[in-house]
């Protein structure tokens, strides 16, 4: 009884559940009499401590208990501690906490007071740990840093949905804009980028109201001065299913909802259109509203934001006929030949043609077939529509920098892309979302656990080794190795005589004997697994061909080259990126696979942040913190481990040469000229930061701990 101390006392309280996920709960000692006592969790539960659970309680240590800004600064350093920290700080409204460098963002489902323009301000210009952690303080050191390293930034941006990964990115832009900007044409036009894609990328899930269904990369352009001269968004893999199927209790597309609610009647008219009611392809989740949105106000938001990315009005004009005609498709049935439907689309939809020796011949449709078509064709439209808006908004937004600009040009990148996903049935798009999720982790992983403990070795650091959960693994049998799971795919889908069986036996026999891959469970079984980092996801397997192909049936095509709507024919031209014959004719998931190694070559050139956003329930409310749910993710993003590693290690270092140059000043001018760098830094660092263990001299250059670069500029700034 004596080690739980007094009244208010604070003490960790071992889990009953047999959970994989539940892990000791931080409690307060409340009443203490007669030799019992109680103690009430951070859940507000209470428990009676008597004789026989008293060795179920352990004091905790005053870190713990007081919550702190830096993760690794805990003394209790397990994962009680971590997700006790955070839930003491969610409670208080502080959402953000450190690791080193590395952000935690807690989402708090509610508008906190912490983005004024007075928070902008004050977190301009600071380095990280001068003030209290916040989304600013990353954004401003990216800022910072670009400027004094002369090198592009990069911020990735992870977490499941509707952890807050779109809203982090929103505020990074807003506060760079607002920090490095002259309140240009170009920095609001690189603002009102952000409704447009939102609306016609963006929908309802049961995850998230506004849920992001395509992944974004947005590279924002600095001139010589640091000032904002443009930007340019990258795109990846839009949910284009959503168009024609939604869950239960989900939505399509925004625009679709903003634009029949907020368009004027006489352009309704025109366009034939009613409620959202009305159509097939809005309706299919049972929901046409989306609580705390305004569909009209929306729309009038597009719109504006439209005119400021130089969208014509008959360009507007002729996205929303394709809308329409999206939305009219959908309410076509078996019996509605009788429609004004043109007779050549009819027949499109309708028919195929195969050819029978030599002579093309049209045979009819069933009608499942002839809806499937319909749907290929819808998808096929909205996926192009979303490509041209893209390619509209980069061509407002992009400035070519000239031959002599380039070299001074640089850039911050921010990541915010779809998160790993695990539903009750995985297809396609699953594996193509969590194949990008083992690449950024991979890429977490490398910066944070392999390149730091390489180069501690290399400048023979004295350093005991941290382990640390690769995924390097994984990520080589979807992607990397010979026959990997996605080049099976791609393979598979060339080959006429391909079916998802011959598919499946293909990824069996290359790698049934792999660790990370699982086997269907008998010959009738469809489905495989993967060892995911986040967890294994069952894929059913049928229906992934047909997928990575992504074919429209030629009639089809032929229909859309011989329309007589100009802007269709104009959308199926546009590319992803760049105009090479070999991306045009690629597949699916060939193309993603590409573009998404060029996303991380691009990464890798750059100095990277990392935000980590946790969703603290599943009911999109404020101030309820489900542990085990955010221990779930802080476990598989290798929380444990990162806080470990940026403890024990030295993520600041410059070589001698830049260390001295720029900390010179901050010594007497007696000693400012000296030519021995490595000796003045030594002398610097003592000076400054102390004859203490915090910091080490390798054999080319200085490492520090995160704080200490704060320390030094702060005295470089008084200096
Ligand atoms: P998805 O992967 O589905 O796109 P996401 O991680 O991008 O999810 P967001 O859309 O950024 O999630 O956030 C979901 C919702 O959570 C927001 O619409 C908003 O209501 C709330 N939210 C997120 N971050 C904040 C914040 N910092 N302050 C207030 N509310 C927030
Ligand atoms: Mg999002």
């Amino acid at each position: 009884m004596v080690i739980l101390g007094k009244l208010g006392d604070h003490v960790w309280l071992e889990s009953l559940s047999n959970s994989e996920f539940s892990v000791p709960i931080g409690a307060v000692v409340k009443i203490s009499d007669s030799g019992q006592i109680l103690v009430e969790d951070d859940e507000g539960k209470e428990h009676w401590i008597t004789a026989r659970n008293i060795n179920a309680v352990h004091p905790m240590h005053p870190t713990s208990a007081q919550g702190v800004e830096d993760m690794i600064r805990l003394g209790d350093l397990n994962e009680a501690g971590i997700v006790h920290n955070l839930l003491i700080r969610h409670q208080e409204h502080k959402i953000y906490t450190y690791t080193g460098s590395i952000l935690v963002a807690v989402n708090p489902y509610q508008v906190l007071p912490l983005y004024t323009v007075e928070q902008i301000q004050l977190y301009s210009n600071k380095r990280i740990g001068e003030l209290p952690p916040h989304v600013f303080a990353i954004a401003d050191n990216c800022y910072f840093n670009m400027k004094r390293n002369k090198r592009d930034q990069c911020c990735v941006i992870s977490g499941e949905s509707g952890a807050g990964k779109t809203e982090s990115t929103k505020l990074i832009l807003q506060f760079l804009a607002a920090i490095s900007g002259q309140h240009s044409w170009i920095e609001q036009q690189i603002l009102e980028a952000n409704p447009i894609l939102e609306a016609f990328g963006n929908a309802k899930t049961i995850r998230n109201d506004n849920s992001s269904r395509f992944g974004k990369y947005i590279d924002i352009h600095f001139n010589r001065s640091s000032v904002i001269e443009g930007a340019r968004i990258e795109q990846f893999l839009l949910e284009k299913s959503r168009v024609c199927r939604q869950a239960l209790e989900e939505r399509n597309y925004h625009i679709f909802y903003c634009m029949l609610m907020g368009m004027n009647l006489e352009q309704k008219k025109m366009l034939n259109l009613g409620t959202a009611s009305e159509y097939t392809y809005l309706t299919m989740g049972d929901c046409t509203s989306c609580d705390g949105r305004n569909d009209a106000k929306e729309y009038a938001h597009v719109r504006s934001a439209m005119k400021v990315l130089m969208f014509s009005d008959s360009e507007h004009w002729d996205i929303s006929k394709l809308l329409a005609a999206i939305l009219h498709l959908g309410n076509v049935f078996p019996s509605s030949q009788a429609m004004s439907t043109s007779k050549i689309l009819q027949r499109c939809l309708t028919n195929h043609s195969i050819i029978i020796r030599g002579e093309s011949v049209s045979m009819p449709l069933s009608v499942a077939q002839a809806a499937d078509g319909r749907d290929a064709f819808v998808k096929g439209i909205y996926g192009h529509l979303f490509l041209w808006i893209v390619n509209k908004i980069n061509a407002a937004i992009f400035n070519p920098p000239s031959q002599d600009s380039k070299s001074l040009r640089r850039s911050i990148g921010l990541l915010d892309i779809f998160g790993f996903e695990n539903f009750n049935t995985n297809s396609f798009e699953q594996l193509c979302i969590n194949f990008a999720n083992e690449h950024l982790q991979q890429f977490f992983v490398r910066h944070v656990f392999k390149l730091e403990q390489e180069e501690y070795l290399a400048e023979h650091i004295s350093w005991s080794h941290i382990d640390f959960t690769d995924n390097h693994q994984a990520l080589e049998v979807i992607a990397l190795k010979p026959m990997n799971i996605v080049s099976l795919i791609d393979e598979e889908s060339k080959f006429p005589k391909g079916t998802d069986t011959t598919l499946l036996n293909k990824i069996n026999s290359h790698h049934g004997k792999s660790k990370v891959y699982i086997p269907p469970r008998s010959v009738h079984d469809t489905k495989f697994g993967i060892n995911h980092f986040a967890g294994i996801v069952y894929y059913q397997s049928k229906g992934f061909l047909e997928k990575n192909r992504d074919m429209l049936s030629s009639n089809i095509m032929q229909l859309v080259y011989s329309s007589k709507n100009k802007f269709l024919r104009q959308i199926f031209q546009v590319e992803t990126t760049g105009s090479d014959t070999t991306k045009r004719l690629s597949t699916l998931g060939g193309q993603f696979k590409q573009s998404l190694e060029q996303l991380m070559k691009i990464l890798g050139s750059c100095q990277p942040y990392f935000i980590r956003c946790i969703k603290p329930n599943d009911y999109k409310k404020p101030l309820l913190f489900d542990r085990e749910l955010c221990i779930r993710q802080l476990r598989y993003s290798g929380m444990m481990e990162t806080i470990r590693i940026r403890k024990a290690g030295y993520p600041m270092r410059y070589s001698f040469a830049e260390f001295f140059e720029r900390y010179r000043v901050l010594l007497p001018m007696s000693a400012r000229e000296q030519d021995d760098a490595r000796r003045c830094c030594i002398y610097i660092s003592e000076v400054i930061l102390g004859k203490d263990e915090d910091w080490k001299i390798g054999r080319t250059k200085i490492f520090l701990k995160d704080y200490h670069d704060m320390v030094l500029e702060v005295q470089r700034d008084k200096a």
